[in-house]
């Protein structure tokens, strides 16, 4: 029997009694709701689901199944990991308190487990994971924590008292963390899309890799704020110039070119025109095949379709469960993520895969 102190055992009803075979580390995910609505769901045996912890925003926690015990969280990686569900909704990052108390989960899992102070990144991992990492055999939950909160998992390990993504350990305290948008391409902290790993595999081709221990890619991280500083320092800036965060000249020297849009402009109007008529039409039926493959591509970059429908040019059942995916990715739910392109989701992909969007 484990409770761990400091958090509040409310027991629930759905639980596996025994049923936890090993402990190689602590899974992190998303509500996409509250801690209340949380608690009263996984008393609800239809619902089939649990959690070992729980947190509020605020920062409260909750013990809700014995670590002894198998929580139901993450299908075939229940066994072997706990479970840490916090509130909120689908594309929140974790607030401060929520980080303090993951990290507290984490120490103690340390402690109690000796769970490494890591980072995991996949099933055959240890330390410190998140769902979607488990891809299909863990539920296919690939939008669970989302990408803000993956790119917190080092933060999380630092305040456990592990050195985080950071190799040098603890020099990364006051890591720069914004956005900087060149060339209409999103980089630093949060930044997602091609451009992101295609800077950090030149910073690894370049020798600026060390802070890795996850990516390089999709999804800007702490660490590649400071390899990147580090390249900067490699070029003779200092202070704030050299903060990890690309400028326009750094990054041109760096590519040896300064990646922007494709040029591509989608129109929005004829994007919803085929998400509406090609599914129900023969199969390959195209309404506006020329935007819907610049659409296509990026749902495949961003690994939500495959090959084989990434350049039919037609908007049919398919595609239009991948972009609901990419939705529910960005945190809409029910009616607003049906697969039907709306202005705001569609210009968030174009942002990642550098196209634009024409209302
Ligand atoms: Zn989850």
């Amino acid at each position: 029997m484990a409770r761990m102190p400091g958090a509040t055992w409310r027991p629930v009803k759905n639980y596996t009694n025994g049923g936890q075979q090993s402990v190689r580390g602590v899974v992190i995910h998303i509500m996409d709701g509250t801690l209340a609505g949380t608690e009263s769901w996984f008393n609800n045996s239809d619902a089939q689901a649990s959690s070992h912890f729980g947190t509020g925003k605020g920062g409260e926690l909750r013990q809700w199944v014995d670590t002894s015990d198998r929580a139901w969280a993450q299908a075939a990686g229940n066994r072997d990991w706990l479970s840490v569900e916090n509130e909120g909704k689908g594309g929140d990052a974790l607030t401060d308190a929520q980080l303090d108390r993951c990290a507290d989960v984490l120490r103690w899992a340390h402690k109690t487990y000796g769970v490494p102070l890591q980072v995991a990144s996949s099933p055959s991992g240890k330390g410190l994971g998140y769902h979607a990492m488990g891809g299909a055999a863990w539920g296919g939950h690939t939008s669970c924590p989302g990408s803000r909160i993956v790119a917190q998992l080092g933060e999380i390990v630092k305040r456990a008292g592990g050195s985080g993504s950071s190799a040098g350990g603890g020099s990364s305290s006051g890591v720069a963390r914004y956005e900087v948008t060149i060339g209409g391409l999103a980089y630093g902290y949060g930044a997602h899309g091609d451009q992101v790993t295609r800077v950090g595999k030149a910073l690894v081709a370049k020798g600026f890799g060390k802070h890795y221990s996850v990516g390089p890619g999709p999804t800007w991280t702490d660490a590649d704020t400071e390899n990147y500083a580090d390249y900067q320092r490699s070029l003779g800036y200092h202070g704030a110039d050299a903060d990890g965060i690309p400028g326009e000249t750094s990054l041109r020297k760096l590519l040896g070119t300064l990646p922007g849009k494709t040029g591509h402009v989608v129109d929005l109007s004829n994007v919803i025109a085929a998400a509406r008529k090609d599914p129900g039409a023969a199969q390959g039926h195209q309404t506006h095949a020329a935007d819907v493959r610049v659409v296509e591509a990026a749902l495949k970059a961003e690994g939500l379709l495959s090959a084989t429908y990434a350049s039919d040019g037609s908007f049919g059942t398919t595609t239009v469960t991948a972009y609901a995916a990419w939705q529910r990715h960005l945190g809409y739910h029910g009616a607003d993520a049906d697969g039907i392109p709306g202005k705001a989701s569609l210009a968030k992909l174009g942002k990642a895969h550098g196209f634009t969007v024409k209302a």
